[in-house]
């Protein structure tokens, strides 16, 4: 299924994202977690291509897993250090999978003697991938604005002409402050972005990788929690629990504040996707 369907209508929609394993013996490991998340009622899951270094290939199997689970699946794709051959090798290959759905980004350069590629933007791949075939495609957005670029309206500007290459729908960058998204949300229609948005949420569970995501990617801990990352940094469980319970508080919020389409960085563990649904049991009736 697109998922222009299950974005565009008004049902709430709590989604989740998946990575592939560092290596390919681990993908029965991560067929097993597909399935488990599946179970929980996640209403489509995206899997990450090659980010913190994970195995390329797996992508489009993973995918392929996700769908034989009955759910719509979201692949990413990257374009540094891919040529065009390759990227229509790749794109060949959802479809031959049946998967319908991809997340057009640029990627980051980081190994040494990583090339650019042949497509310079995001923008310029979801033009590809649109002309390629009958696919949704969706891209990123940062409400801090890309680290790379000159100013938060320029950024707005440059995902400005991602919608106009094609993208139908956009997913933020992990927010841990609601108000930020808002305010967004206000530049976003300014400029005539009038796309779905969904908003990347991520329940921190562990303090250390927090820290390495924040700083690679300019997101910012609001004060009030990185009082709660310090109280239980060196609390594994008690950390879970709270930073689920963040999660939620700010699901809540973002829903009743109009978003009806959320996405959670699960960071592969299902019992926190499953939670979080189970918190929210009532709203997502
Ligand atoms: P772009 O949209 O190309 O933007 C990159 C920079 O270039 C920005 O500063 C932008 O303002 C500027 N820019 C864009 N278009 C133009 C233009 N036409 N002219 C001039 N400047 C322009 N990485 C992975 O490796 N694998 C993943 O699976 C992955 N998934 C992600 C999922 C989400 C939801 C997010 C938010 C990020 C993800 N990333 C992933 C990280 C992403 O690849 C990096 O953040 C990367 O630095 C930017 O990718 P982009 O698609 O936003 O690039």
């Amino acid at each position: 299924m697109k998922l222009s369907n299950i974005l565009n209508s008004n049902d709430i929609s709590i989604s989740c994202e998946i990575f592939p394993p560092k290596s390919g013996s681990e993908l029965q490991n991560a067929f097993g977690i597909i399935s488990k998340i599946a179970d929980t009622g996640t209403d489509f899951m995206s899997v990450t291509y090659g980010a913190g270094g994970t195995s390329v290939g797996e992508t489009v199997a993973i995918a392929a897993e996700i769908e034989k689970n009955g759910l719509p699946a979201l692949a990413h794709l990257t374009c540094v250090g891919a040529d065009e051959s390759k990227i229509e090798d790749i794109l060949s290959k959802l479809q031959a999978s049946g998967i319908e759905n991809v997340l057009a980004l640029r990627g980051d350069l980081i190994t040494e003697g990583d090339t650019k590629g042949s497509f310079a933007h995001a923008s310029d791949l979801v033009a590809k991938i649109k002309s390629y075939g009958d696919f949704c495609v969706g891209g990123a957005c940062y409400p801090q604005g890309h680290p790379e670029a000159i100013s938060l309206d320029q950024d707005i500007l440059n995902t400005k002409i991602k919608v106009e290459s094609g993208c139908e729908f956009l997913v933020t960058q992990m927010v841990f402050e609601n108000e930020i998204l808002y305010n967004y949300m206000y530049r976003l229609m300014a400029k005539g972005i009038n796309v779905p948005v969904v908003p990347g949420i991520m329940p921190v569970t562990n303090v250390s990788q927090i820290k390495r995501i924040c700083e690679l990617s300019g997101t910012t801990l609001p004060p009030h929690f990185r009082a709660i990352v310090e109280k239980f940094a060196d609390k594994p469980e008690a950390m879970q629990q709270a930073g689920i319970a963040y999660a939620t508080g700010q699901i809540v919020d973002l829903i009743a504040n109009g978003f009806s389409n959320i996405h959670v960085y699960t960071m592969n563990k299902p019992e926190i996707i499953g939670t979080i649904r189970k918190n929210l049991s009532e709203l997502l009736k």
